[in-house]
């Protein structure tokens, strides 16, 4: 037997007893008299000591070990002297007096420490992956993984979800992102497409009964990563049939209560508020609003109109946009330095042109290099539009409404962040519904799927598809965790004349559609019941539920942000014999057609 407890287990009570433990050594310490090693696993440390009772040979190999080496001990537990008790380890009042000691696995030394204080570079984290999963915070992330994942499963279970797998390799489905291909072997110059996610799969479902459907699913997209995006990601994905919005909604409301009450002991008492995607970003200019902090955005368009003011006169005149936050206690905080810092971010990130600003001084009047652009009264209408008092802070964006949505966002998140707005520990949950249909792609010069094309419009919106498909609204919603969005989901078209007609938009032929989803086009021929679902994004999940920022701290094995595992090297190059075999070849980069 390799151990008879782990290194987090014993108590006062246990002493007197002969244990064996295995696991690292965490450190040592030699006190001339005895070496004291605290011993590591993952449910925690114990000190064992070696001393002349230890015997001389055992004491002798004891004084050979170094930190990360792997060894079993067998030993006496015994109450630690007086004045020696850690109260830090649950196991402080103890310690094991060895008889024996078997070294497992020595370790060279390592390229860093898992017990060390200064966190390691992440490369390094990552090529080294399995000494920096040792690392405490590692662990706990890992079991904070294992239980929500868990807990959404017994909740699912509960209310008779079946638990299906679908294919990994299968055919392409749009959730509009660069599929990952794999060629085939016996169908040469053929590929399989790994899932962006399993949405046909699970819509078929509801076709062929299923009713309620959940699944654990790996979802791949080649995109060029963004911070929190990873190429190969977790979703707890699920679909109901004979359900409306909000049977969906009601489910992920019961979910979120379980997982925040069991997670943090948090009373969170549905249902969630919502808010529709017009309102969102009117009052927060984006669709994920972080709902932790006010300081939300007010339009004064009408006020820039009556301004001298040419940049703001102009904007509300060529119906634009004039809006802005108004930053509490900020004026003396912000030097014109930071402000100008600030004016760059919103040019150079969001494509304003510019951020005009006014600081409230103690006497109430505004100050801003272009408040001599305004009457007195104008400059009082402001004041008392932003609600802004002596010491506060006003930013103003003048632009298209989808300019001043973005860079007022970012102001938003910036200055929330900076000013401490919100307890970075408390959490809030919010559904944000009604998104567009479509979005226009200007480069293209089409409409693309603001969701994905299976996504059923609101009812009483069907004629906008043909005569207004911008304005048309989708029975979709969002789950949106502190300003990240947590989970996506939508009502889906279950008649084929819509689906084709939806398909039509997005500047599908009839062709293009049949030969790409002509399985889905047959199954809502075939007895298709009204259904849709929801993907939630677990790995945001636990990076969210264990306050973290970055993705890859939460998956064990992650990709860094060029798609690469840095411990496996992963892509590689592969023999020219199973190249041959798929009947592939690859060009020099000089050769691909740009
Ligand atoms: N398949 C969708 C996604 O991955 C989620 C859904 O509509 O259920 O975003």
């Amino acid at each position: 037997m390799y151990r008879t407890h782990t290194c987090g287990e014993l108590r006062k009570s246990d002493v007197g007893q002969t244990v064996t433990l295995a696991g690292w050594v965490d450190s040592y310490r030699d006190h001339g008299g005895g070496l004291f090693v605290d011993l590591r696993d993952r449910y925690g440390k114990t000190q064992v000591v070696f001393s002349s009772d230890s015997g001389e040979e055992t004491q002798k190999l004891s004084r050979s070990l170094r930190n990360e080496d792997v060894i079993q001990i067998i030993g006496k537990v015994d109450p630690r002297p007086d004045g020696t008790v850690n109260p830090k380890l649950n196991t402080g009042e103890v310690e094991i007096k060895v008889e024996k000691l078997v070294i497992l696995n020595k370790c060279k030394t390592p390229p860093f420490f898992p017990g060390q204080q200064d966190m390691p570079g992440e490369d390094l984290r990552l090529k080294h992956r399995y000494l920096d999963l040792r690392r405490q915070q590692m662990q706990q992330t890992m079991l904070l993984r294992s239980k929500i994942i868990k807990l959404m499963r017994d909740y699912f279970e509960q209310h008779e979800f079946i638990d299906v797998e679908t294919p990994i390799l299968g055919r392409s489905t749009p959730e509009g992102a660069r599929d990952y291909l794999v060629p085939s072997r016996v169908h040469h110059g053929e590929f399989y497409a790994l899932p962006q996610s399993p949405q046909l799969y699970k819509q078929i479902l509801m076709m062929a009964g299923y009713d309620r459907y959940v699944q654990v699913a790996r979802c791949f997209r080649d995109e060029d990563l963004r911070a929190d995006r990873q190429p190969e990601f977790t979703q707890l994905d699920m679909e109901m049939a004979f359900c409306e919005m909000d049977d969906i909604i009601g489910i992920i409301d019961g979910l979120v209560t379980k997982v925040a009450k069991e997670v943090h002991g948090v009373d969170v008492t549905g249902p969630l508020p919502q808010m529709t995607y017009d309102e969102a970003m009117e009052r927060f200019g984006h669709d994920a609003p972080d709902l932790r902090f006010g300081m939300e955005i007010t339009d004064a368009t009408d006020l820039a109109a009556e301004a001298e003011f040419r940049v703001f006169k102009a904007v509300a005149d060529a119906g634009n946009r004039v809006r802005g936050i108004c930053a509490k206690g900020a004026a003396d905080k912000y030097s014109r330095r930071l402000i100008d810092d600030m004016t760059s971010m919103v040019q150079d990130d969001f494509g304003a042109k510019g951020l005009a600003w006014f600081k409230v001084e103690a006497d109430g009047t505004l100050n801003s290099p272009i408040a001599k652009n305004f009457t007195p009264e104008l400059l009082a209408k402001f004041k008392e539009r932003f609600a802004a008092e002596a010491g506060d802070l006003i930013l103003i964006v003048a632009d298209k409404f989808e300019v001043t949505c973005k860079s007022l966002y970012g102001l938003r998140k910036k200055l929330g962040a900076e000013l401490k707005l919100y307890d970075p520990k408390a959490m809030h949950f919010s559904w944000v519904v009604e998104f567009p249909m479509f979005d226009y792609d200007e480069e293209e010069g089409r409409w693309v799927a603001m969701h994905h094309p299976f996504t059923a419009p609101r009812p009483q919106d069907i004629e906008l598809l043909d005569s207004d498909p911008g304005k048309c609204r989708a029975l979709a919603y969002d789950l949106v965790i502190n300003g990240s969005e947590a989970g996506g989901g939508t009502i889906r078209i279950h008649d084929n004349a819509t689906q084709q007609k939806v398909f039509g938009l997005l500047g599908m032929t009839e062709e293009d559609a049949k030969e790409r989803f002509g399985f889905l086009l047959d199954a809502l021929q075939y007895g298709a019941p009204p259904h849709g679902g929801i993907a939630l994004g677990i790995d945001r999940w636990v990076m969210l539920f264990g306050y973290l920022d970055n993705i890859r701290d939460c998956i064990a094995f992650p990709k860094t942000q060029r798609a690469a595992d840095l411990m496996t090297e992963a892509p590689s190059a592969v023999d020219r014999k199973q190249l041959e075999e798929l009947a592939i070849k690859v060009l020099r980069l000089d050769e691909v057609k740009k």
